[in-house]
């Protein structure tokens, strides 16, 4: 749907305010969950009734509205109710990472009903990547074959800090006057949600995935990087500004390098594909024996071989990922006992690893947590797969217009 989003990051105009109106009527409906009578969007609205006529008209044409019936009056006319066409709701859905962008067209149920990635892509904080993004995403747009018209926003999972109140990706694409999410807001004419990449992945997790029935869970994306989503009282944590959850940014590390947070002892730094390839290269430097073809340029062995290496029996792989494993396990024993969960999920490239992994993560657990709340908390990894984090930036969407369906 065609409308500048009205949220705290983009100016009201005159030209959209029918369009957020519209947007208005769906959230209305959807929060009422039954039918609703004109007269009735007229007095929540506060329109008059031509424009609501107006707006309903619209809304049943473009597939958004069906009627549900008649409402029963003592006398004068039956106005007709109201309810939500629900199938034909969809969210456009973005997940810009390191090394890939996906875009994807996901229905409330947070179904796939069209996905594409691009690989050949470095996340530079450059207009010329952003220009990259832009084109990718207008490319999939008409390649989808979905109308636009039944889109009803953007959602969009970007690595790195992001602060969601107000849709600034702190990180990358942070030297425009406006915030990320107004931008593209402006530029696709459509409300746009932005979320950090792991948080995303997060909401995946609570609307479909294992966390579905968990009110306090962390949820751990471990590929390239660390991140962590944490679920309490029900709901995503995304903290004051929208940066909770830096596990990888707490000082549970050994190394003495510095990170890229200008600090020492973050956990990342011991923690992630980035730190897998470099400690396998200064074991392999030391001498140590691999069935891990080295590559003869000089450049590092790629983490998902190493972790392919470890599930194949090679000893070296098998060492290193076991000592994060151990790693990561005793800082979420400190979490535990911080926050009590009933459930871990770790998904992210690293969940191939199974019970390679969750034994050592078990271990450090038992490390540092304590017994009571340890004795409660279960441990599984994500079914969610590899679009998780594009399914939960389509959630994003769906959770303003309160449209999620389990
Ligand atoms: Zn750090």
């Amino acid at each position: 749907m065609k409308a500048i989003f009205n949220s705290t990051f983009t100016e009201v105009t005159n030209e959209s305010r029918l369009m957020q109106q519209k947007l208005r009527i769906i959230q209305v409906i959807s929060q009422n969950g039954h039918g609703i009578t004109v007269p009735d969007i007229c007095k929540e609205l506060k329109i008059s009734a031509p424009t609501g006529i107006k707006l309903v008209n619209e809304l049943q044409e473009e597939g958004f509205l069906k009627v549900a019936g008649k409402k029963e009056t003592l006398n004068g006319r039956k106005p007709s109710i109201y309810a939500l066409n629900n199938v034909n709701f969809y969210a456009l859905s973005v997940e810009v990472l390191l090394k890939r962008v996906s875009v994807g067209i996901i229905d409330s149920r947070l179904n796939t009903v069209y996905y594409r990635q691009k690989t050949d892509f470095i996340l530079e904080n450059t207009q010329v990547c952003l220009d990259k993004v832009e084109s990718f995403i207008n490319e999939c747009l008409m390649n989808s074959g979905i109308s636009e018209s039944t889109i009803l926003g953007m959602g969009i999972g970007i690595t790195g800090r992001v602060k969601n109140s107000t849709g600034e990706s702190l990180n990358f694409f942070n030297f425009m006057e406006s915030p990320l999410g107004e931008y593209f807001s402006k530029i696709f004419d459509i409300p746009v949600f932005l979320n950090n990449d792991t948080r995303c992945f997060g909401q995946a997790e609570k609307i479909i995935g294992k966390a579905r029935d968990a009110n306090h869970a962390i949820v751990i994306n471990l590929s390239r990087g660390l991140g962590t989503s944490l679920i309490v009282d029900n709901k995503i944590v995304n903290g004051g500004m929208g940066f909770a959850g830096e596990l990888g940014h707490m000082q549970f590390g050994t190394k003495e390098k510095i990170c890229i947070c200008g600090k020492k002892g973050c956990l990342g730094n011991d923690v992630g594909g980035f730190t897998l390839e470099e400690n396998f290269m200064e074991k392999v430097a030391e001498g140590e024996k691999t069935m891990v073809d080295i590559p003869s340029d000089g450049s590092a062995v790629r983490y998902d071989d190493i972790l392919l290496a470890a599930l194949e029996g090679d000893d070296l792989s098998i060492r290193l990922v076991q000592d994060m494993g151990y790693k990561l396990g005793h800082a979420l024993g400190n979490i535990i006992n911080l926050l009590n969960p009933e459930l871990i999920i770790i998904g992210g490239k690293f969940a191939k690893l199974k019970d390679l992994l969750l034994d050592p993560v078990k271990t450090g657990i038992s490390s540092s947590a304590l017994v009571n709340p340890l004795s409660t908390c279960k441990i599984e990894f994500s079914e969610l797969g590899d679009l998780a984090g594009l399914k939960g930036a389509g959630a994003l969407v769906f959770d303003y217009f309160e449209l999620i369906k389990n």
